[in-house]
């Protein structure tokens, strides 16, 4: 349906989980009345304030929200055209959004007497949550981390078993998050009785992508109000990176019903979007399939086998993306870009020189195209890109690309 006949895009999903086409609940039987649970559940929390009055706690004294809207007031003038506000969720607890939405599903699973938590990581970033938030509310906590990726972030693999956590190296498939995904969704089905999983991003199946979207939607209602509070009115853009979406469905989603602002979602580009699929842009780049329980657009070959892509940055190597997204796409309602791995650097080292922030490399893709389209944009346009992550994890990856020695 084009934008202007659509009444709200806040509304979505319907009650088969499906965004226009998208989405969905693609599963097998003996996994149905596992998440049929869990969908009573989260309906039931979700109306409860002392569910959101748990999180609130939580979000305040443990993640440490809200986090600034920033004005990054040098960048601004280098590039000499729109305003750009930096929303810091790289300064949360465990340095990104994922713990957002970790402890939402966490405080779901504890409601529901479940005692073990699995998880699947690409990058270990949404494992290191996981890990960190089971180790608080003493769960225990296995997570599923292709092997690839395992002897790539090892840092992250160590900090995992620091927190208590069983990381199981995955060498079924190719060994990558999207196995590991896999071998997740099999775990819960063989361990119903005592085992929740926790999903990193707005995929899976029903109700996943649209709880995952509602617990990390905290970034943009805390942007509005600061938007509000620092300008008086509302952004006129807003942009965020995409792995599977998670960080930028909740900077997006309490803007959708706001047409006067442009949102701009920015994929991996890797080495270039034409160059034999080296990247991990499945809207710019992918076609519909389904893949992890619902349907979106996917990497894919002629074949329809799933294909593992690349990027500079390992939390973007998702060869899916949220299905939500899939259809603000086909709507129109947002915009999709790609950025490229040498564009993504030098946005880091952009950020690193002018701010004092060193970024993670997914919102450094972001902050990419806040760079190309900034100039060109009045001085009174205001935008938003999303900090979701701080480069810490990333600095021998850039260390690499640079050709230095460490
Ligand atoms: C995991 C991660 C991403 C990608 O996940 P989304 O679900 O797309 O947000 C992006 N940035 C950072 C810092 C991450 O840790």
């Amino acid at each position: 349906m084009p934008e202007d006949l659509i009444n709200s895009f806040m509304s979505g999903p319907d009650e088969r989980g499906r965004f226009g086409k998208f989405g969905g609940r693609f599963v097998s039987e003996t996994l149905m009345p596992l998440i049929l649970e869990l969908q009573a559940e989260y309906e039931r929390a979700k109306d409860d304030a002392s569910f959101w009055a748990e999180m609130d706690d939580l979000w305040t004294h443990y993640v440490g929200r809200p986090s600034p809207l920033y004005h990054a007031a040098r960048l601004t003038e280098h590039l000499g055209g729109a305003k750009v506000y930096m929303k810091r969720d790289e300064l949360n607890h465990t340095g990104a959004h994922k713990i957002n939405n970790v402890l939402g599903q966490i405080l779901l699973a504890r409601r529901m007497g479940k005692t073990r938590i699995i998880a699947e990581t690409g990058a270990g970033q949404h494992g290191v949550a996981t890990a960190t938030v089971c180790a608080k509310f003493g769960l225990k906590c296995v997570v599923y981390m292709g092997a690839h990726d395992v002897e790539r972030q090892s840092p992250n693999v160590f900090r995992m078993k620091l927190l208590g956590a069983e990381v199981v190296p995955v060498t079924s498939g190719r060994g990558t998050l999207k196995d590991a995904m896999n071998d997740a969704l099999r775990d819960w089905v063989t361990n119903v009785h005592d085992t929740f999983y926790c999903i990193g991003t707005v995929a899976g199946p029903h109700p996943y992508p649209a709880m995952v979207r509602d617990f990390q939607a905290i970034i943009g209602h805390e942007t509005r109000r600061q938007m509000m509070e620092a300008e008086g009115r509302l952004p006129d853009s807003l942009v965020a990176a995409i792995g599977g979406g998670s960080n930028a469905m909740g900077l997006f989603f309490p803007f959708l019903d706001d047409r006067s602002v442009r949102i701009i979602g920015v994929e991996a580009g890797g080495k270039g979007v034409n160059a034999k699929m080296e990247h991990c842009a499945s809207l710019t780049g992918g076609r519909p399939g389904v893949l992890h329980g619902n349907r979106t657009y996917l990497l894919q070959d002629e074949d329809g086998q799933i294909l593992e892509g690349h990027s500079i940055s390992a939390g973007l190597d998702y060869p899916g993306i949220g299905p939500e997204h899939a259809w603000l796409h086909e709507t129109g309602r947002a915009e999709y870009v790609a950025i490229t791995d040498a564009e993504a650097l030098e946005a880091f080292k952009l950020c690193c020189a002018l701010e004092g922030i060193i970024p993670a490399l997914e919102p450094s893709h972001a902050l990419a195209h806040v760079i190309k389209i900034a100039p060109d944009l009045p001085r009174d346009h205001l935008l938003v890109m999303n900090m979701c992550g701080r480069g810490d994890k990333d600095i021998f990856t850039v260390a690499r690309a640079l050709g230095v020695e460490m």
